[in-house]
């Protein structure tokens, strides 16, 4: 009888939630020793010029290598990190890392390396350092601050007196390229892309996944898709669709002049040598001798 009324209780809490809760404890026990015990890495996603096929991006996306969890995707981690604090290392870590390894692919690849995509926590974007941070790593690593994009969301900038468009602005003068995340996805005032000086929009993977959703009006959804397109060419802006999952979705976004795409079709996120594979591949030359870089698969 006590275990029934034990289990009737338990039944009181979704087993789901309550997962979660632990692995959120777990997680923000635990992360602010991680970055110097070496546990987050890096996986880098191609990012596609619909024209022609080129990778001519890569997307930066951490991963946290727990010891007891198994390897954790930064919507499990990134929040805990921004609520406390521990988005600023962390941040500064990725920054650093993946300027570093850009570098490395644009000396051994020349012009034909893909320019380098990192993703700005709000609290990053707040932070009176950050232009200092970054023209720091930028000369540290030698990465030239026009191979350098750096993706913020809708909520980053909200209104014209922000201080955080100075410093945006401060980094777009150096030479580094600002992109909107998830774009259609904040329900925000669209004003801010009169003082942002962005040039690229990033449609929400939502938007294309949703395309194949039974209980959604596909023609609908193509419709904004195209709307978003037409919306950031008439600004000036280039346009990257996310979560292409599909070569008929490829396609179709290629026709209606979307001029990159990033998804599971062109490739998941993978470790740098993988990269430093596609990009060697991608040249005739180099594809028949070894190229730099592109050893086997290794840990970091
Ligand atoms: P995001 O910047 O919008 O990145 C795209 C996410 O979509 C990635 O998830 C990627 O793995 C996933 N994705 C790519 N192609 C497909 C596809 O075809 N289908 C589907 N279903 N998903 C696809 P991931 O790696 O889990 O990252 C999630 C989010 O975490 C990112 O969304 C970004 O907002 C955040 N994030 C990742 N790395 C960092 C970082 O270094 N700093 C900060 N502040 N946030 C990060
Ligand atoms: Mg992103
Ligand atoms: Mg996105
Ligand atoms: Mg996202």
């Amino acid at each position: 009888r006590a275990k029934e009324a034990g289990r009737g209780r338990w039944t009181l809490f979704d087993p789901k939630e309550n997962a979660r809760a632990v692995s959120r404890y777990a997680v923000s026990v635990r992360m602010p020793t991680a970055l110097d015990r070496g546990e987050f890495f890096i996986d880098y996603q191609p990012m596609i010029d619909l024209s022609n096929g080129a990778m001519t991006g890569v997307e930066a996306l951490v991963r946290w290598r727990h010891p007891q969890l198994g390897v954790l995707g930064p919507e499990e981690f990134v929040g805990v990190a921004e609520e406390t604090g521990l988005i600023m290392p962390l941040g500064r870590w990725v920054l650093e890392q993946a300027c570093e390894q850009a570098a490395e692919w644009v000396a051994a690849f020349g012009d034909r390396a893909p320019k380098l995509s990192v993703n700005l926590a709000v609290r990053q974007a707040r932070n009176a350092g950050l232009v200092a941070d970054i023209e720091r790593v930028l000369r540290t690593t030698g990465l030239d601050p026009s191979m350098l994009q750096l993706e913020i969301t809708e909520s980053t900038v909200v209104g014209p007196e922000d201080e955080a468009l100075k410093a945006l602005h401060a980094l777009v003068d150096m030479g580094v390229s600002l992109a909107v995340d998830d774009f259609g996805t904040g329900w925000s005032n669209l004003a801010y892309l009169r003082d942002l000086p962005v040039s690229n929009l990033k449609i929400a993977g939502s938007f294309v996944g949703d395309l194949h959703d039974p209980a959604k009006d596909t023609h609908l959804g193509w419709r904004i898709v195209s709307g978003l397109v037409s919306l950031a060419h008439t600004l000036g802006l280039s346009v990257t669709a996310e979560g292409v999952e599909s070569r008929a979705d490829a396609e179709r976004l290629r026709l209606m002049g979307c001029d990159l795409a990033q998804g599971w079709h062109f490739g998941r996120p993978v470790r740098p040598a993988e990269i430093a594979r596609r990009i060697a591949e991608a040249d005739p030359e180099r594809a028949a001798g070894t190229a730099p870089g592109a050893g086997p698969e290794g840990v970091d």
